[in-house]
């Protein structure tokens, strides 16, 4: 075992207490142990461990990492049912960050660092492909009022996400630009306490950002998003433009007149992905869109800030696929009880997993899909 060298978690020992002692146990809840089952993964027995060590009972060790990367997919659904709202992934987060100073890190973590630090992406692809996967005809790459920033899982996973969204912007008069030199926005890095790499990815993205004429950018990824906006300010890179996520430009559209539709969808649900939803509080726009589609809009029964996670985000879903990959089973289950056709969500990550662990059961869309499949002429 190994000393405690670093402090951070000194910093958060109050919040880390609280779970710790907690007699409620958001455990049942928990988006991990729901899968695994294995108490040890549980936010009260991590946090019981984190206490354990401020405590000088237990130190940090090789062992300590593997839970506390395995145990949080950073999903922050516990907070939601937590009467102290405590947020639990921050707390992972720091000692993470621990770890990552003590070199405890688990094997995918060490992964995900290398393909960053000499890929600019966490998926271990060619940083030189980011955008071939386009089609493109679906693209102005230069001189738009817009930027759309891609996103790794767009890029490299989902890039039919990517294309609907630029070709509905084009259709309503909306030049859209691509970075040419876009990075991972640094959300998994992030997540994971990987913070060199995160402040690298930030500094880079902000420039090439702020170098452009744009008034303002769109991604559909809520994690990019979330990070562009609300945590690059936190490290000292600002941007000079708002962000939007596709789901509130697409409103936007429509509000003015610009986006028109001209059929109905057939009965629909929709699923809140975590960061556009609990991280965001985008909760309203995406849902103003879909009873637009369609007459027979559904919720899911456990939707806005207590909607399951739909497959654990990158982050979790690179270092952790099997675990990651039947998250997404509760939301399908839900949307198939609820007998839709379709199953709309607003995030490239979230599509990705719930198509693969859907299996054709029912159909998956992107958001900006369902507009294009309604506004077609
Ligand atoms: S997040 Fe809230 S409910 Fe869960 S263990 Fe911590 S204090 Fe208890
Ligand atoms: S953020 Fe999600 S995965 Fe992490 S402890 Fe909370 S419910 Fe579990």
């Amino acid at each position: 075992m190994r000393r405690l060298r670093s402090v951070k978690i000194r910093e958060i020992a109050e919040k880390i207490a609280i779970c710790a002692y907690c007699p409620f146990m958001c455990k049942d809840i928990c988006t991990v142990y729901a899968q695994t089952k294995r108490d040890s993964l549980s936010p009260t027995m991590h946090e019981y461990l984190l206490w354990m060590i401020l405590e000088g009972r237990m130190a940090y060790s090789r062992e300590v990492g593997e839970i506390l990367y395995e145990a949080c997919s950073g999903c922050l659904l516990c907070q939601s049912w937590c009467a102290s709202k405590q947020d639990v992934p921050e707390k992972v987060r720091t000692a993470r960050m621990d770890l990552v100073e003590l070199n405890l890190t688990p094997q995918p973590i060490q992964q995900v660092e290398r393909s960053t630090v000499n890929l600019h992406n966490p998926y271990q692809e060619p940083h030189e492909k980011r955008l071939i996967h386009l089609a493109q005809t679906s693209s102005s790459r230069k001189g738009g009022g817009l930027l759309y920033f891609l996103g790794c899982t767009a890029a490299y996973r989902r890039p039919e996400v990517a294309d609907v969204a630029l070709r509905l912007m084009q259709r309503c008069g909306e030049p859209t630009q691509l970075l040419e030199d876009e990075w991972c926005c640094g959300l998994p890095q992030y997540e994971l306490g990987l913070m060199k790499a995160v402040k690298q990815l930030a500094q880079h993205n902000c420039e090439a950002i702020n170098a452009q004429s744009v008034r303002a950018a769109v991604t559909s990824c809520p994690e990019c998003q979330y990070m562009l906006n609300q945590v690059y300010p936190k490290l000292g890179y600002a941007l000079n433009i708002p962000v939007y996520h596709t789901s509130q430009y697409l409103k936007m559209l429509m509000d003015a007149g610009r986006l028109k539709l001209e059929r109905k969808l057939e009965p629909s649900t929709y699923h809140d992905p975590c960061y556009l939803g609990r991280r965001s509080q985008i909760y309203e726009e995406p849902r103003a869109i879909l009873r637009r589609l369609s007459e027979d809009f559904r919720e899911l029964r456990w939707s806005r800030d207590k909607a399951y996670c739909g497959g654990g985000g990158v982050a979790y879903s690179i270092t952790y696929p099997s675990n990651a990959s039947k998250i997404g089973v509760k939301v399908l289950e839900e949307a198939e009880h609820l007998n839709v056709e379709a199953l709309i969500t607003a995030c490239p990550m979230c599509k990705h997993q719930l198509l693969n662990a859907a299996r054709g059961r029912i159909q998956l869309l992107d958001i900006a899909e369902a507009v294009e499949l309604a506004s077609r002429p």
